[in-house]
């Protein structure tokens, strides 16, 4: 028995300024290249190592990953499913495809780049290899992957601390199923409201431990919670619940039905708190914790596709010279480059940020002391590396620190700061290009987390963002979007 295992990540925010090309991806061609796409080769891993200690052959195709931005360019979508397909031809006959995805991927011409994919792979391997896939939990659940796949899998934990046992549960349930040992049968509920909704405590975090709970039972193959992509402009956009059960189709669309709405009746008290900018900065002045307080700089994370260059938060912490503050990682190639020609120790009048567009805010003007320059900067992803390319540490007069970065990238590992030599400890306050993910590598550090509205790219207003093609029966949009039935 053979599997086969490959992988396309990509998430798209339908606002951003840019499309995503080809060149935005990083590629592993196999189980020898050392490259680690976007920290997911782990997850790749997972798969291979579950199909090995079932006694099956592994072939492992290609894994392409790039950071969230834009629209796919319709070429380069193209030519990676192509690739995809490619090896998957070359390996073939399989007895199982598992694939790793991430659910939010939309093309210039296509608004379900998974559903696309899974229906080419189902076109080769024809209806009775089973198809599974690991996917984000802010994925577009589809009705077309529902169809081409027989199990999808989303992480349950945001931050997603749980890639690599999601991966490796799509490969369980493919393997058992390809033995003969399961049947799965998925069914998907609509929970019809939208928000960014961490995991880490409260009841979303109850209300995950008992889908935990529920997949102990024999006959529950998985349950799956999907926030969807609220920047994601396509028809299917929204929080879906899906169950796959054991050769029980009306168990699991009854399954699927009741936790959705139960998910509706938490949407009030799951949500995240966001700050006003002059109330931040107030509280900012007035904070007197041991560890910093920490502004989520949330409209600008890089991780949901902003250009992590905005200026907003920047600009007001430069006007009101508080000092013992943070900042980073702010994306600017240019002004790292100049950083680094100016070398450790000089001053310099450098032009920060703001460069790429309405939502990116004006350039911001600062007289700054290059700290420090590394030219191979990374962080940790999870256990991964993530590459931030040469970055530098620079300084204002004012004790303002500034990480500048040239490849973009969300913070998620404390040594963005720390291994330039920015200890975080002495700071007041720290300004961080993400929403949720920093958490895990920062829980130790740091004191309160406020999430900051600014007026970037990644809206915090969910009833008001400008969809064109997204159904708009949601809460918030909508008071109760079930009072039509
Ligand atoms: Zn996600």
């Amino acid at each position: 028995m053979k599997l086969f295992v490959a992988g396309l990540v990509a998430e798209t925010n339908s606002f951003a300024c840019c499309p995503t090309g080809f060149g935005a991806f990083e590629l592993r061609l196999g189980p020898h290249d050392p490259t680690d796409p976007m920290g997911m080769a782990s997850a790749m891993q997972g798969v291979a190592s579950r199909a090995q200690a079932a006694g099956w052959d592994v072939a492992e195709g290609v894994l392409a990953a790039a950071q969230p931005l834009g629209p796919l360019v319709d070429a380069a979508y193209a030519a990676l499913k192509a690739l995809i397909l490619k090896d998957l031809e070359a390996a073939m006959p399989v007895s199982a495809v598992v694939l790793i995805l991430h659910g939010g991927m939309t093309s210039q011409s296509i608004d379900d780049c998974e559903g696309d994919l899974l229906a080419a792979v189902r076109s080769l391997v024809g209806p009775s290899v089973p198809i599974t896939a690991s996917l984000d939990l802010h994925c577009h659940l589809t009705a077309r992957m529902l169809q081409q796949a027989d199990a999808l899998i989303a992480y349950k934990d945001y931050p997603h601390t749980d890639i690599v046992e999601t991966a490796a549960r799509a490969a369980d349930l493919a393997i058992a199923a390809a033995e003969g040992k399961v049947r799965p049968r998925m069914a998907a509920a609509d929970c019809r409201a939208m928000g960014l909704w961490p995991t880490l405590t409260g009841p979303l975090r109850a209300f995950v431990d008992r889908v935990r709970a529920l997949e102990r039972q024999p006959d529950i193959l998985s349950v799956s919670v999907g926030h969807g992509m609220a920047y994601g402009d396509v028809p299917e956009a929204g929080a879906k619940v899906w169950v796959i059960t054991d050769d029980n189709p009306v168990q699991a669309a009854r399954l699927a039905q009741q936790l959705a709405l139960e998910l509706f009746d938490l949407r009030e008290r799951i949500g995240t708190r966001f700050t006003p900018l002059p109330e931040a900065m107030a509280r900012l002045e007035a904070w007197r914790g041991d560890k910093p307080l920490v502004l989520a700089d949330v409209a600008d994370n890089p991780g949901g596709g902003a250009m992590g260059d905005s200026t907003f938060l920047l600009r007001a912490l430069a006007d009101r010279s508080i000092g013992a503050v943070g900042l980073g990682g702010l994306w600017d190639p240019g002004a790292v480059q100049l950083c680094r020609e100016a070398g450790e120790g000089a001053k310099l009048h450098l032009r920060i940020g703001g460069k790429c567009g309405v939502a990116s805010g004006d350039p911001v003007d600062l007289c700054v002391l290059v700290r420090r320059f590394i030219e191979d900067h990374s962080q940790d992803d999870f256990g991964a590396r993530a590459d931030l390319g040469p970055s530098a540490w620079v300084e204002t007069d004012a004790g303002l620190h500034i990480v500048l970065i040239s490849k973009r990238q969300q913070v998620l590992g404390v040594d963005l700061f720390a291994g330039l030599g920015l200890e975080i400890a002495g700071l007041r306050g720290l300004v961080v290009k993400s929403m949720q993910h920093f958490r895990t590598s920062f829980a130790p550090f740091i004191g309160e987390v406020i999430h900051v509205e600014t007026p970037g790219l990644l809206r915090t207003d969910f009833e008001a963002i400008p969809f064109q093609r997204r159904d708009l029966n949601y809460w918030p949009r909508v008071e109760d979007p079930y009072a039509a039935e």
